[in-house]
């Protein structure tokens, strides 16, 4: 039987490269990493984009409010703890809505799209990530050319006019404390690699635009 040395370097000869991932789905992994104030338009437009690489062969997985918090960033002791929301509330939204709980958030949505990316995946995130320095982290956590900022730009009287899920009626009645844009700040990006303006570009139109800057990178061939 072979020795424990021996082993391992079998294992290491037999390590499949990034290289080769990236050959067989014909396609380089990359975040594509949405952020903007609640109803600017990021799940809407990270769907589309989704469907419109599946299209075309490519493998895209979207990470989202529904499959990160209810799973990963399960922590309800923690959201309990630091924002005071009900036990209830708790349960519904995992990690909090703090500062802290934010960061964590986004950190962690920032490790698992570096791991899809690394298999040679697309990873697209739609969340509103409203703090420069938590982007900026998730940025410097990946290779550069592998983290593409779309700025989705919206008015907040527009996201407010919007307000798909009721969450802004439920800021300025109170009900939701820390509310990105009501009494929680959005930073901005400052450089951006791609910026939408959800007021003047329709949904489809968006996705097209990241779909274009994609193909322009080469991150559509191996
Ligand atoms: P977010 O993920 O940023 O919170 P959503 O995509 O969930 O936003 O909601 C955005 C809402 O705005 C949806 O109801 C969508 O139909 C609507 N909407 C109107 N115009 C646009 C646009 N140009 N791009 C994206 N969404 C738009």
């Amino acid at each position: 039987m072979a020795d424990q040395k021996s082993v391992n370097i079998t294992w290491h000869e037999g390590a499949v490269t990034r290289d080769e991932r990236q050959k067989l789905l014909n396609q380089k992994g990359v975040t594509v990493w949405m952020t903007g104030l609640s109803a600017s338009g990021k799940s809407t437009i990270a769907c589309i984009l989704e469907q419109m690489l599946l299209h075309k062969g490519k493998s895209a997985y979207r990470l989202d409010g529904d499959n990160v918090r209810f799973g990963l960033n399960k922590d309800p002791k923690s959201l309990m703890e630091k924002s005071g929301y009900s036990e209830d509330a708790a349960k519904r939204f995992g990690v909090g809505f703090s500062t802290d709980d934010r960061m964590e958030n986004i950190r962690r949505i920032g490790e698992v799209a570096r791991l899809f990316a690394d298999a040679g995946v697309i990873a697209i995130t739609s969340f509103i990530s409203p703090y420069r320095k938590d982007r900026d982290a998730v940025r410097a956590a990946c290779k550069p050319g592998e983290f593409i900022e779309v700025y989705v730009n919206v008015s907040l009287e527009a996201a407010e006019a919007r307000d798909p899920k009721g969450l802004y009626k439920k800021a300025r009645a109170g009900e939701l404390k820390g509310f990105t844009g009501i009494d929680d700040p959005y930073e901005a990006p400052v450089k951006p690699e791609i910026i939408i303006d959800t007021e003047a570009t329709p949904a489809e139109k968006a996705a097209e635009q990241i779909l274009a800057y994609l193909e322009r990178g080469g991150y559509l061939v191996a």
